[in-house]
């Protein structure tokens, strides 16, 4: 079984050497970090790198993740990203340590619930500063909603306030944008008369202003997945030096189960390939092509996967099978050859979630 493909490598390491770098950059400013987990689908064997490499917390948008982290023994504050369903708020209380919330039923359940079981639950408002996912966008509804968690909500902790940026709305975390959560903020205090534990600035792409080294001061929590996965987007987008991370954290693997020269075009007359549409097929002559043991159900799309071999081209995928043309690459690949591919973020979800895919750690 060990030995089966498709595989994805995990190189615990790295994964823990990139939540040192970034843990050790915001600390520099005052920065807690909770490690995000969700993107490798909440591995426990990963989570244990983002705690060992210093986060402060774990979070993810499931609870399912959350409850088998725990299970697995790592001992952290733990805090559900995803604004809770009413149908979880037991498992909410009982799994977890903080909350984000934009919803005044959601709170009173929670706070129900965390009196039934005896708890003090955590909770951290959203507010929604434009890029139009969750949070409260009326501002004094918010402010009237945290009063009223400070006041009457015995069992809830108004432990802070939090925005999200760059996930629908493709909203850059501006100083102005983040300066906007913070005045959010302080209205709040004043309101209540005292200090919240967290201002939480976002995500990933909040983690640019810290190495810009420009994030307004009262942020001092950020909720961080992908560049401690990846180390990627903010290189590829937006052109930070990432040189002291490692990207190579994931590597996806696949077996050779043919190789053959085949023509560039389907022969005979065309209708629809598996999913309904009917590619192009740009005639280049007769190639040199492999099919791999692996397919769309492993990966998602062939977009997200990038052979790490310069010489392959990727030519499509169905469920089970991926084609590639290596008319031009230096490796005469044979069957039983592996194929290694760089995933992103897109993909690791994928494959981290696949059961097809055996994870092997490194
Ligand atoms: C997924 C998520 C994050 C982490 O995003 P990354 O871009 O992976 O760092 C942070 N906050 C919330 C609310 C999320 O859903």
């Amino acid at each position: 079984m060990n030995t089966r493909y498709p595989r994805v490598e995990i190189n615990l390491s790295h994964l823990k050497e990139n939540a040192e770098f970034v843990v050790g950059k915001c600390a520099e400013q005052g920065i807690d970090v909770f490690g995000v987990i969700k993107g490798t689908t909440g591995i426990p064997e990963c989570a244990r790198q983002f705690a060992d490499g210093g986060c402060k917390g774990i979070a993810s948008s499931r609870l399912e993740q959350i409850e088998d982290t725990r299970a697995f023994g790592v001992d952290k504050p733990y805090l559900l990203l995803r604004v809770p369903m009413l149908s979880e708020v037991e498992d909410v209380v009982r799994l977890t340590d903080y909350s984000l919330n934009s919803e005044l039923v959601v709170l009173e359940a929670l706070n129900k619930e965390a009196a039934r079981q005896g708890k003090i639950h955590k909770v951290i408002l959203m507010a929604d500063v434009g890029d139009l996912r969750e949070g409260f966008w009326d501002k004094d509804e918010m402010a009237d909603v945290a009063v009223k968690v400070e006041k009457e909500m015995d069992n809830l902790e108004l432990a802070g306030v939090g925005t999200n940026v760059g996930c629908y709305g493709s909203l850059l975390p501006t100083v102005e944008k983040l300066e906007e959560l913070v005045a959010i903020a302080e209205n709040i205090e004043a309101k209540i008369g005292r200090k919240l534990e967290y201002i939480s600035g976002g995500g990933t792409s909040s983690f640019m202003r810290v190495l810009d080294g420009n994030i307004p001061e009262r942020i001092n929590h950020l909720r961080i997945g992908e560049v401690i996965l990846l180390a990627l987007d903010l290189s590829l987008y937006y052109g930070y030096d990432l040189s002291a991370m490692h990207q190579d954290v994931y590597t996806l693997k696949a077996e050779v189960i043919e190789v053959k020269t085949k023509p560039s075009v389907p022969v005979g007359e065309l209708g629809v390939d598996a999913f309904g549409h009917t590619p192009e097929y740009p005639e280049k002559g007769m190639r040199r092509k492999v099919l791999l043991g692996m397919g769309k159900v492993d990966f998602g799309s062939i977009e997200e996967i990038f052979p790490r071999d310069p010489g392959i081209e990727i030519l499509g995928a169905s469920s089970d099978h991926t084609i590639l043309d290596v008319t031009d690459s230096k490796v005469d690949y044979k069957v039983g050859d592996i194929v290694e591919f760089t995933i992103n973020y897109a993909s690791i979800v994928y494959v981290t979630n696949c059961r097809n895919v055996r994870r092997v750690f490194v």
